[in-house]
């Protein structure tokens, strides 16, 4: 199977688990399943912050430890945030932006979601952007438009030149932790959207160059096909990330 992107698996471990120990037998476990024999793939896990540098120091460089989320503001009177300097400040590379669960708990907007890439992009890092319709779009045939919205108003006022520090992670609402995962045919429909939309707001070669990973109940019974459709060129896992065999065998997909 030849792609024509590096493919690139990560993980979202959302709010699990719940101890450091948990987590650092967990991030041990996926390390150990990156071998020579793996495929030549990119691997990050996006991680709670308390866990974020012990995760780091746990996985012999084998993956890169992102955040799950940033604050868009840099500094001051903002109780609880967490900031891109001080992540960059311990080796942070990745962050991701616009989960649908920071959307719909805790209300945050395109417009914010976009000051955050922009932060994020700004500060030497790397933004993966979460996009996806809900259930009640889908079922209208709004996958393309909810995205392309998504899309526009997220990557405003990103440069061409720093677009290589940008994935996109399409994640239909309706399978996230579902157990319903979307079919290769239905992801790659939307992924070539996105595409096309990039290609619009950029050019063609910046939409062959940029990474759009799937995300919504991927399984090791799932990823191969996934992973064998044109446009998919990696994925976003939640659940099966918090199983080091799952997630390892996510990682050597075929
Ligand atoms: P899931 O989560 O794999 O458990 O569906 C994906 C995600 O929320 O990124």
């Amino acid at each position: 199977q030849l792609h024509a992107r590096k493919p690139f698996i990560s993980g979202n471990w959302k709010l699990n688990p719940q101890t450091k120990d948990e987590a650092l037998a967990l991030a041990k476990g996926i390390a150990s399943s990156i071998t020579e024999n793996s495929p030549d793939v990119d691997v990050a896990l996006f991680v709670p912050y308390v866990f974020i540098e012990s995760t780091m120091s746990s996985v012999d460089g084998k993956l890169s430890v992102g955040a799950c989320q940033v604050c868009p503001q840099l500094k001051g009177a903002y109780t609880g945030a967490i900031s891109t300097s001080m992540l960059k400040s311990i080796g942070v590379e990745w962050a991701l932006a616009g989960h649908s669960e920071r959307r719909e708990i805790y209300g945050e907007t395109d417009d914010y979601i976009n000051a955050q890439c922009l932060k994020i992009i700004d500060e030497g890092m790397s933004v993966m952007l979460c996009i996806g319709e809900s259930l009640a779009e889908f079922e209208q045939d709004l996958a393309g438009s909810v995205c392309a919205v998504q899309l526009k108003k997220g990557l405003k006022g990103i440069n061409r030149e720093d677009l290589d520090r940008v994935a996109i992670a399409y994640e239909p609402v309706w399978a996230i932790g579902t157990g319903k995962v979307a079919t290769p045919e239905i992801a790659q429909n939307v992924h070539a959207k996105c595409r096309a939309i990039i290609a619009d707001m950029y050019d063609q070669e910046a939409a062959d160059a940029i990474r759009i990973l799937y995300g919504g109940s991927v399984t090791p019974e799932s990823v191969d096909d996934l992973m064998s459709m044109p446009d998919i060129d990696g994925a976003l896992v939640g659940g099966a990330s918090l199983d080091a065999s799952k997630f390892g065998r996510i990682i050597n997909f075929k």
